[in-house]
C-alpha cells in the first residue's frame, strides 16, 4: 500500500484492544452510551458542520464493534494549534483535520511522518500516549481510490489543475509511486512552480494543452464544485477543451458534489474513463482509521454510509419551480439538509468500489 505502514502496530493500543472497548456498542442492554470509557475520536474545521467524516468514521467504527464514537468539532479559524495541543489532556485519541487547521495541527504535532513532513500539513493526528504524530492521507488515499479501478501510476504521465493543498498531496503521491511525469497547471504560475517541485524530477509546470497527452488528468479546483461560485457550471477547469480529452485517458475530479462534474461529463463523452473525488474522501478516511486503531477499515461499510448520507441531504427532488426555489433559498441560508446544496449521484458516474446493491 503507498503511504507507509499504519502508526500502530499489530502490538500497539489499537490492535491489542481492551475488552471494554472492543465491546458491542450498547444495543438496549447498556443504559448509557457513550460511557466513560469511550474512546473518542473527532474533526476539526471551521466550517465543519456539513463534514462527512463522521458518517464515514461512525459506521466503520460500529462495523468493528468498537466503544468509540467520532464527533466534529467546530473550531475557530486560529484556533486550530491550540486545539490539536489539548487532545493528551482532553484523552482525544485520533483528529481529523480539515480547512483551515492543516499546517496550524502540523506545528503541535511531536512528530510527523515523512510525507506529512514533505508536505508541512497534516489531516490527521493520532494521540499515542500522549504523543501526537501528524499524517497526511489524502495523497495516499486519492492513490488508493485508483488502484481501485486497477490504475497505477508507475510510467504514467499525469496533469494536475489546480495548485492548492490537494494538489500538493495529489503531486507527491503520483511522484512518490513513480509516476513519469507530473504536470501542474494553476493560475498562479508561482504556485504552479512551487507545487510542481514536490514532483521531484518528474514535476514540472505545464500548460492545459498538454492534457492531450496526459493519461491521468486530475482537477484539484473546486470548478464544477455545487455551491461555487467558480466559473459558469459548464466550464471546464483552467480554459480546457473538451478535444483534449478521449479514450485511454483517465480524468479524476477530487470533487464528489455534485458527483458528475461538467469535467466528468465531457471526459465520458469523448470516450475517457473517469473518476470522482468519492473514493479519495472514503480511502483517505480508512487510512486515518487504521493509524487510530490498526485495524484495516470496513471500506465498503464507509462507502454504502457516505452514499445514503448523500441521498439523504440531496433531499426529494422539487417537484415544481416554487419548490426549487425554495430549496435554493434554504441552501443559500444555510438552512435544512440543503444547506450544502442538492446532490446528484448518478450511479453510473462514480467509479468508487461500491457494494453490489449501491452500484
Ligand atoms: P485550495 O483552496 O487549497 O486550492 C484550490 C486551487 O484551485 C488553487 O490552486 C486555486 O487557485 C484554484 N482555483 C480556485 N478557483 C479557481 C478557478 N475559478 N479557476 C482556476 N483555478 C481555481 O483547495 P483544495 O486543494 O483543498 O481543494 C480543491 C478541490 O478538491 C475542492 O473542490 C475540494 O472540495 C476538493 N477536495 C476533495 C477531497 C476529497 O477527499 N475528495 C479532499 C480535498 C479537496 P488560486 O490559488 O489562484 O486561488
Amino acid at each position: 500500500m503507498p503511504g507507509g505502514a499504519p502508526l500502530l502496530s499489530k502490538q500497539s493500543p489499537g490492535r491489542g484492544l481492551e475488552r471494554s472497548q472492543v465491546a458491542r456498542r450498547p444495543s438496549g442492554r447498556l443504559a448509557t452510551w457513550p460511557a466513560e470509557t469511550t474512546i473518542v475520536l473527532g474533526v476539526i474545521g471551521d466550517p465543519v458542520r456539513h463534514s462527512l467524516s463522521p458518517v464515514l468514521h461512525n459506521a466503520a467504527l460500529r462495523e468493528l464493534g468498537l466503544d468509540w464514537v467520532y464527533v466534529a468539532f467546530p473550531v475557530p479559524s486560529g484556533r486550530g494549534r491550540e486545539a490539536v495541543s489539548a487532545m493528551p489532556d482532553l484523552g482525544i485519541r485520533g483528529l481529523s483535520v480539515t480547512m483551515p487547521h492543516k499546517a496550524a495541527a502540523a506545528a503541535a504535532c511531536h512528530r510527523l511522518t515523512p510525507l506529512a513532513e514533505r508536505l508541512g500539513v497534516v489531516n490527521t493526528v493520532t494521540n499515542i500516549a500522549g504523543s501526537l504524530v501528524g499524517d497526511s492521507t489524502d495523497g495516499p488515499g486519492f492513490l488508493d481510490s485508483l488502484e481501485e479501478l486497477g490504475w497505477r501510476a508507475e510510467g504514467k504521465r499525469c496533469l494536475v489543475l489546480g495548485a492548492g493543498g490537494s494538489a500538493r498531496a495529489v503531486v507527491l503521491s503520483l511522484a512518490e509511486a513513480g509516476a513519469a511525469r507530473v504536470a501542474v497547471v494553476a493560475r498562479r504560475q508561482d504556485e504552479a512552480l512551487s507545487v510542481s517541485g514536490l514532483g521531484g524530477r518528474a514535476g514540472l509546470v505545464s500548460s492545459v494543452e498538454a492534457a492531450e497527452e496526459a493519461e491521468l488528468i486530475v482537477n484539484a479546483t473546486p470548478v464544477g464544485m455545487t455551491g461555487a461560485d467558480a466559473e459558469p457550471r459548464d466550464e471546464l477547469p483552467l480554459g480546457l477543451e473538451a478535444k483534449r480529452l478521449g479514450p485511454g485517458q483517465l480524468v479524476a475530479d477530487l470533487i464528489y458534489a455534485p458527483a458528475a462534474t461538467p469535467l466528468l461529463l465531457a471526459a465520458r463523452s469523448r470516450g475517457a474513463k473517469t473518476c470522482n473525488g468519492l473514493g479519495m474522501l472514503i480511502h483517505q478516511a480508512a487510512r486515518q482509521l487504521r493509524n487510530w486503531t490498526g485495524r484495516d477499515a470496513p471500506v465498503e461499510v464507509m462507502s454504502a454510509a457516505v452514499l445514503r448520507e448523500l441521498r439523504r441531504r440531496s433531499g426529494p427532488r422539487p417537484r415544481s419551480e416554487r419548490g426549487r426555489q425554495i430549496l435554493e433559498r434554504d441552501a443559500r441560508a444555510g438552512a435544512g439538509p440543503a444547506a450544502s446544496g442538492p446532490i446528484a449521484i448518478p450511479s453510473s458516474t462514480s467509479h468508487t468500489k461500491l457494494p453490489k446493491k449501491l452500484q
